[in-house]
């Protein structure tokens, strides 16, 4: 079998390099990011590579065309962020491969794929049959991070077409810092913070452990306090420490939390879902409990 991976970071090309070992499948990359070329070829023995101005998805779909006719491949795996989402589907539509997103696991069985993947905003698993091509659009965390190999892979340049007229403008949001998703400790505020303001304890915390910051939806969504969330719908984030603070932790949250490592919940409510599913739990209110965390962090210098 032959797969072609695409990657919007070093961590998901080695969880999707670590993938294609696990089918025994000779693998090719797509990255669209010339800082990750380097990194791509130390993993995979053919990277195609294009340097788009911004994310435009027709010239990603042009130049996904070109690595489908140069690869071949019978699988077509992304990441389940953002941009992985917009690139299986173009994959998907593409190959006429079947796309299956949020992916937990794959086995090869002769010339069928036995997926497993998320259902029901993360609460089960569905296993599927699925014939090739197949296009995987897998969960963070699912899958080991391979390591280099000892020989450098070939890379391809693929030119990107014209944008054909259609300009794709990126405006600038509110500085997060580091980006909860390459954050190896992610603080999260839920609907329990109750003003705009009162982020900055979030924040706080968040940099004192050298972390990231984020919301749950309803603080993004429906209060405007940022622009993007952790959950189904947002961002799925696999740091080593979560802490949610005033989370209830409903499944279409915890979904996008579901690779990290250790999480903590802060919540005055002890029959909150969020504590059935947090490694430590400090049952009282963050409006008490935040500063002294906070206080104590600084006296140890954190
Ligand atoms: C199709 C769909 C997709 C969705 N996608 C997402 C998604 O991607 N991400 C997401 O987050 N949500 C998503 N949601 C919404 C989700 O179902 C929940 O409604 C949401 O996650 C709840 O957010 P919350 O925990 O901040 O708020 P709440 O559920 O209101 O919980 C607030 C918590 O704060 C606690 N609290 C209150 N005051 C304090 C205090 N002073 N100190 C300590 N604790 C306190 C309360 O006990 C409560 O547990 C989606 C919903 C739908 C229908």
């Amino acid at each position: 079998m032959r797969i072609l991976v695409y990657a919007d970071n070093a961590s998901w090309l080695k969880q999707l390099r670590g993938l294609a070992d696990k089918l025994e499948a000779e693998a090719c990359a797509l990255v669209f990011d010339g800082n990750l070329v380097e990194e791509a070829s130390r993993l995979f023995s053919r990277v195609y590579y294009s340097s788009l101005q911004a994310f435009n998805p027709l010239q990603a779909a042009h130049v996904a065309a070109k690595a489908l006719e140069k690869c071949n491949p019978d699988i077509m795996a992304a990441p389940c962020t953002n941009k992985g989402r917009i690139v299986a589907g173009l994959f998907s539509a593409l190959s006429g491969g079947l796309p299956v997103s949020d992916v937990i696991s794959v086995e090869a069985e002769g010339e069928e794929l036995r997926v497993k993947r998320l259902v029901f905003g993360g609460t089960a698993s569905a296993s599927l049959r699925v014939n090739v091509p197949a296009v995987l659009c897998v969960s963070p965390g699912a899958m080991p991070e391979a390591t280099y190999r000892g020989s450098i892979g070939v890379v391809e340049e693929l030119r990107a077409e014209s944008a054909g007229g259609i300009e794709v403008e990126f405006k600038a949001r509110e500085a997060v810092g580091v980006e909860p998703d390459k954050a190896d400790v992610v603080v999260v505020a839920g609907r329990g913070v109750k003003r705009r303001e009162d982020l900055s304890m979030i924040r706080e915390l968040a940099e004192l452990l050298g972390g990231a910051w984020s919301v749950t939806r309803p603080l993004a969504a429906d209060y405007g306090w940022s622009d993007t969330w952790i959950g189904i719908s947002g961002l799925s984030i696999a740091p080593r420490l979560y802490i949610g603070v005033g989370v209830s932790g409903q499944p279409h949250h915890m979904m996008g939390v579901r690779g990290a490592k250790i999480i903590v919940a802060v919540n005055k409510d002890p029959n909150a879902p969020i504590f059935n599913e947090a490694d430590y739990g400090i049952i009282g209110d963050l409006y008490k409990v935040l500063p002294v965390l906070i206080r104590r962090l600084k006296e140890r210098g954190a």
